[in-house]
């Protein structure tokens, strides 16, 4: 039988312009629906924003900061509009890039929702489009629970546009998008308050992590509130007013939502080609990334997988290996560094001391938390928070985990270390970048020994 196409791809995203466009350089004749910006999320409306947004909100601390070193910016305001529309220049110019790499190696872009009308058939608007092989790579969406008031409420997306910022804002949840958004609107003046219904903010990152990283945001201004949750939003004078579910009541100039995100599968009609999800809304998939139907393949936040940009990328490349070269795809879920961008931020590689517990490791933990040189001058009281999980028996470094500036970058360099299975005896013998902080990685003592 032949088809239009060898590959539809359905979604522009990160998974899905990464398989499209190195499908069509090694010979696949590919086709992509897209309904909006070619990028996907996280160009769009996450990382990529995102991190211009935390870059813009961290330089309102330059000012203070910059007096204990003999500098002087006074008076100095933030307008919201210019950083706003020059983000969404850049995005804009982002996205010329993915038409260029989409098209450049064949890849015909479909502008439009692509629908399963069977296992080898796609719709998109009036089109209809065969295909050999189908690989779904939507995403995912903002998750709001049901309340009364949940109309009122922003979520992530909406915060990429606003036209004013609110003098004031509740962020609801505890995870990412909340932490993230609680440092971005603190640090553009936004008078933040961050409540969590748990008594720990980012369930499964490392405890320590979790405290230290909470009484930080604390520090800077964010208003922590943990074992909190809404009971009901009501509009008030322009503003929102929150009745808690312990009865208080506060007023915000607004609230955001950053509570989950979910499957974006409601409008695939997946049923019409047998393609089964879970009870979450996630294309179920085997480890060749395939649905409950052969020809349809799924990846990303579509599956119920690790939501983040890089792996979505990987499973493409697994996909790629396994359509053009037949190798199985074995892309390895263990050991993924991750960074949460908040203020500060937290880089983690690897187990946390409570992972490291349950999976039955005797482990030794090396702890510190310290200053940071450039706030000797500042006066800033900010902290740093490092910590090392190391398993007695192989003396192998199970997890890496920091909070402090730079985190993103420095764990990048240490999930090399960690997946290539470093011992502590290789970090110690790893000769420290003097002076940074970082090396406090490298120069952990018996003296930093957590006591269990
Ligand atoms: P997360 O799953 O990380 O966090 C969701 C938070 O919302 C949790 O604290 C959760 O609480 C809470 N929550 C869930 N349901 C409710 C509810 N009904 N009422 C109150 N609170 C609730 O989701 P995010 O939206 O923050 O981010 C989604 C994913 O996107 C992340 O997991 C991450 O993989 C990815 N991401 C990655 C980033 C990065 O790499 N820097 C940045 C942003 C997102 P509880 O813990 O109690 O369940």
């Amino acid at each position: 039988m032949s088809y239009q196409y060898d590959l539809f791809v359905i979604g522009a995203g990160s998974g899905g312009v990464r398989a499209s466009r190195v499908a069509a350089s090694k010979g696949f004749k590919v086709g992509v629906a897209e309904a909006s910006a070619l990028g996907g999320t996280c160009v769009n409306i996450g990382c990529v924003p995102k991190k211009l947004f935390v870059y813009g909100s961290e330089f309102s601390h330059v000012a203070q900061q910059a007096k204990g070193y003999g500098w002087s910016f006074e008076p100095h305001t933030f307008d919201w509009q210019t950083l706003r529309d020059n983000k969404t220049k850049e995005i804009e110019r982002l996205n010329g890039i993915y038409q260029n790499l989409l098209e450049n190696p064949g890849v015909t872009i479909h502008r439009g929702y692509g629908e399963l009308v069977d296992a080898h058939t796609v719709k998109v608007g009036d089109e209809t489009i065969s295909a050999e092989r189908i690989l779904i790579a939507v995403g995912a969406k903002p998750f709001v629970p049901e309340f009364p008031g949940n109309d009122l409420v922003l979520v992530s997306d909406d915060m990429f546009f606003l036209e004013q910022l609110p003098e004031s804002i509740l962020v609801v949840g505890g995870g990412y998008i909340a932490v993230e958004f609680a440092g971005i609107c603190n640090g553009l003046g936004v008078k933040t308050t961050l409540a969590y219904r748990g008594d720990k903010l980012l369930r499964g990152f490392d405890d320590d992590v979790r405290d230290f990283a909470s009484q930080e945001y604390q520090r800077n201004g964010v208003d922590v509130q943990l074992e909190t949750d809404v009971a009901r939003i009501e509009e008030y004078q322009g503003q929102r007013k929150v009745f808690f579910k312990d009865g208080s009541e506060q007023v915000f100039g607004a609230v955001l939502y950053a509570t989950g995100r979910v499957p974006n599968t409601d409008q695939l009609n997946l049923a019409a080609a047998g393609v089964e999800t879970d009870d979450k809304g996630a294309i179920k998939i085997n480890k060749r990334y395939q649905s409950s139907t052969e020809s349809v393949y799924a990846i990303g936040d579509v599956t119920d997988g690790i939501q983040l940009t890089p792996v979505a990328i990987k499973e493409a490349m697994a996909l790629i290996g396994y359509w053009f070269d037949g190798i199985e795809p074995n892309f390895d879920y263990d050991n993924i560094p991750t960074a949460v961008f908040s203020q500060p931020a937290i880089g983690t590689v690897g187990l946390s001391e409570q992972e490291a517990d349950l999976r039955g490791y005797d482990i030794d933990v090396y702890q510190t938390d310290f200053r940071a040189m450039k706030h000797t001058l500042t006066g800033s009281q900010e902290r740093c928070f490092m910590k090392l999980i190391v398993d007695r028996a192989t003396d192998k470094v199970l997890g890496a985990h920091m909070v402090g500036d730079y985190a993103g970058e420095i764990i990048q360099g240490l999930g090399i270390a960690v997946k290539a299975g470093a011992t502590k005896a290789d970090f110690d013998s790893t000769v420290g970048v003097h002076p940074t902080s970082a090396e406090e990685f490298v120069t952990f003592s018996a003296g930093a020994l957590k006591k269990r």
